[in-house]
């Protein structure tokens, strides 16, 4: 097992972006990564005892707990997957489709005679007096 402390990653993060190995997700905090020649790749899988953020990998310098690069870069997509996970949770349930589906059965709105407003509009060209209709707003 390999302790994860922010000073032995440093080489390791170093390397890592260096390589830029390809890192799958291939079970619960569980990733494959590539190898530096990116033939070969390695498991490496995150494990927290008591507190402490462990990680193993079975390349060389995991098997003799060497923070290795794939380990490295696989932390950071662990974290970023971790965060997202959280955020998931911390977020409210999801709110009800805005998009409001007209259900056929749903009765046609009654005819209501308040929308109809009667007015006399005075053209203000020939000051004639011209009776005016309007629905919701709208001259009819
Ligand atoms: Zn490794």
């Amino acid at each position: 097992m390999i302790k994860l402390e922010a000073s032995k990653m440093t080489k390791a993060i170093e390397k890592a972006k260096a390589i830029h190995p390809r890192v799958s997700c291939i079970g619960e905090r569980t990733y494959k990564v590539t190898s530096s020649d990116g033939k070969g790749s390695y498991t490496v899988r995150f494990v927290v005892s008591n507190g402490l953020k462990l990680a193993e990998c079975d390349c060389k310098a995991g098997k003799v707990s060497q923070v290795c690069f794939h380990v490295a870069a696989a932390s950071a997509v662990n974290i970023g997957l971790q965060r997202m996970k959280q955020q998931v949770a911390a977020a409210p349930a999801a709110p009800p489709s805005p998009v409001a589906i007209p259900s056929p059965t749903k009765p046609q709105p009654k005819f209501n005679p308040a929308r109809i407003v009667y007015s006399v509009y005075v053209c203000p060209n020939t000051l004639r007096r011209i009776p005016a209709c309007t629905v919701d707003g709208w001259n009819v």
